[in-house]
């Protein structure tokens, strides 16, 4: 079998993005007016679509958790879409989730990337071994996978395991094009494109309306946070 090379992945991820981006406009329609549930919906919604046309089997399972304990990025946008999705929760589970996301936020301040990256934080929404916002979970979540559970688990049993993932070519082809396409259109939409730590900026969102306010008038969202990437040291 031909061993796919780094300039395949990226040749192949610019492709895929080629054939996403002219969408983007009516996907992102809107984007930076009001709520973005819809949008960012009908986003993952377009991804999952591609996304499942893989047919090689992983290992990802319900009820497996290994990576709900990782260091995960999101952009501003879909940090509004999880905080829209734990305020329509049923009332004593969202009171558990926000509180959850605050104490994670509070243990995680000091925290560098690096610190963070090797520490096991379990995700303030994983109640009973499973995503309490499924529907909304950003889409690094949902193109994260594994083809070999076992590898997953040695790096959780040894956070400093130098072991790689095993991963399906297509579904990280189109995980990385969709990941960029959503930056594509927050830039589109003059809004923030930036990546920040989940629960840093989901925290904030949940306190502060203003991070909303400053969103929606193209500011930076959350410039309180301190573990975020900007579009320029991602290389955009
Ligand atoms: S948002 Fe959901 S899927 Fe993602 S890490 Fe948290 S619990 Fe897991």
């Amino acid at each position: 079998m031909h061993v796919k090379s780094q300039d395949d992945l990226m040749g192949d991820v610019i492709k895929v993005f080629g054939e996403i981006e002219p969408s983007l406009p009516a996907v992102f329609n809107g984007l930076g007016k009001g709520p973005v549930t819809q949008q960012t919906m009908r986003f993952y919604t377009a991804f999952e679509d591609m996304i499942t046309r893989s047919n090689s089997p992983i290992s990802c399972k319900s009820g497996c958790t290994y990576c709900c304990h990782y260091h995960v990025m999101v952009s501003a946008t879909e940090t509004f879409a999880i905080a829209e999705a734990i305020e329509k929760l049923p009332q004593a589970r969202r009171d558990v989730v926000i509180g959850r996301v605050h104490n994670v936020a509070a243990r995680t301040r000091e925290m560098t990337s690096e610190v963070y990256t090797t520490t096991n934080v379990e995700c303030a929404m994983l109640l009973d071994g499973k995503c309490s916002i499924y529907a909304a979970r950003p889409i690094a979540c949902r193109g994260h996978h594994s083809t070999d559970v076992s590898a997953c688990k040695e790096t959780f049993d040894d956070v400093h395991s130098t072991t790689l993932g095993m991963k399906d070519y297509h579904r990280e082809v189109v995980y990385r094009a969709f990941d960029n396409a959503q930056l594509a259109a927050n830039l589109r939409a003059n809004v923030d494109a930036t990546k920040y730590e989940l629960h840093a900026a989901l925290s904030t969102a949940l306190n502060k309306s203003s991070s909303f306010k400053r969103w929606k008038s193209g500011k930076s969202a959350f410039p309180e946070v301190a573990d975020k990437v900007t579009l320029a040291e991602m290389g955009g």
